[in-house]
Formats: C-alpha cells, sequence, structure tokens
C-alpha cells in the first residue's frame, strides 16, 4: 500500500502559493489508517514508551491509536482556554506574530518516556514548543513520529537533537 494514494493535495489552501497537504482521505480508510497506525507503532515498540502526547487537532488522529496499541495513556497539547486544570505553557514564533501551546502541568511524570505525534511536520515549531513543554515537566522525549515531512521547511534542524519518523515525504 502507498499511503501517499491516501493524502489529498489541495492547491491554494489556505492561502494562496500554499499546497495544504490533507490527511483525511487516509483516516477514512479503514486499511490505510491502520497501516500508517502500525508503522508508527512498530517504530515505538522497542523505545519502552510510558506516554503519547500529541499537539491539536490532527496530532490526536495519529496519536490516540498509536497510545491504544501501545497500551500506554495520551496526553493533548492544546491552545490556551482549551484545558480546564493547572496548565504549562510554551510560546514560539510564527512567521508573523506568536502562537502558544499549553500541557495539564500533571499530564507528565519526571522521568517518563514520551513519543510525540502529529500528521505533519512543517517548519518544526509545533514540535518544538511541544517537546519543550514535555522536558519542562521532566519528560524524556524519545521519539517524534509523523505522517507526513515537507523536507523544503526543515523543520527536522529544529528537533534534530531527537529520533525522527515521517512516514511521508514531499
Ligand atoms: P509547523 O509547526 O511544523 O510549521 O507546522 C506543523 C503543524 O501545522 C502541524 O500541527 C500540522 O497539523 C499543521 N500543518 C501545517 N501545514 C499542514 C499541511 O499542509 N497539512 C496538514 N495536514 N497539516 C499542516
Amino acid at each position: 500500500m502507498n499511503l501517499k494514494d491516501y493524502v489529498a493535495s489541495i492547491h491554494d489552501y489556505p492561502k494562496p502559493g500554499i499546497i495544504f497537504r490533507d490527511i483525511s482521505p487516509l483516516m477514512a480508510d479503514g486499511a490505510a489508517y491502520r497501516e500508517a497506525t502500525k508503522q508508527i507503532v512498530d517504530y515505538a515498540k522497542e523505545k519502552a514508551i510510558d506516554m503519547v502526547v500529541g499537539p491539536e487537532a490532527r496530532g490526536f488522529i495519529v496519536g490516540c491509536p498509536v497510545a491504544f496499541e501501545l497500551g500506554v495513556g495520551f496526553a493533548p497539547v492544546r491552545k490556551p482556554g482549551k484545558l480546564p486544570r493547572e496548565t504549562i505553557s510554551v510560546s514560539y514564533e510564527l512567521e508573523y506574530g506568536t502562537d502558544t501551546l499549553t500541557l495539564h502541568a500533571d499530564a507528565i511524570k519526571p522521568g517518563q518516556r514520551v513519543l510525540v505525534c502529529d500528521d505533519l511536520l512543517a517548519t518544526g515549531g509545533t514540535v518544538k514548543a511541544t517537546i519543550e513543554l514535555i522536558e519542562k515537566l521532566g519528560g524524556i522525549v524519545v521519539g517524534c513520529a509523523f505522517l507526513i515531512e515537507l523536507e523544503e521547511l526543515h523543520g527536522r534542524e529544529k528537533i534534530k537533537d531527537y529520533d525522527i519518523l515521517t512516514l511521508m515525504d514531499y
């Protein structure tokens, strides 16, 4: 199975000049979704993962079935104001302005081994902030798994000290 057959490329979305890689056909196909999940689970199996963490919203779609298969928990990273209990937060630079991500303050216990999952690695800002949140709580990021990497944006360089799995490159 070629997973790229299940990614739709949408030109000029959300802005002119951007090609958006849409994973909803992959999610909509049981065999493709299962295959993508299996490839990440196989990568993570030997890493003694304690928790999976994924940024909203598509990080949940990728991370939750992986956590389920590994038999571990999942913690969501969210935009400010979305998590109901005490949170920690990290801000990061965007092309124009900044963005902030939050995590429940008790989501990760010190020393826990964490796998970060998201649908797509672009500039790496989202995953870098997610890693910072996990490390603030004393977690150890032992891997970062993505369905898709946009190579020309060099996000990989932002997380070069970490182990990375990507299933498809564009
Ligand atoms: P980064 O922070 O690496 O620049 O951007 C990655 C984040 O933006 C991911 O959470 C991802 O969901 C979202 N994203 C950016 N571009 C795309 C895209 O073309 N397709 C999808 N599915 N997500 C994208």
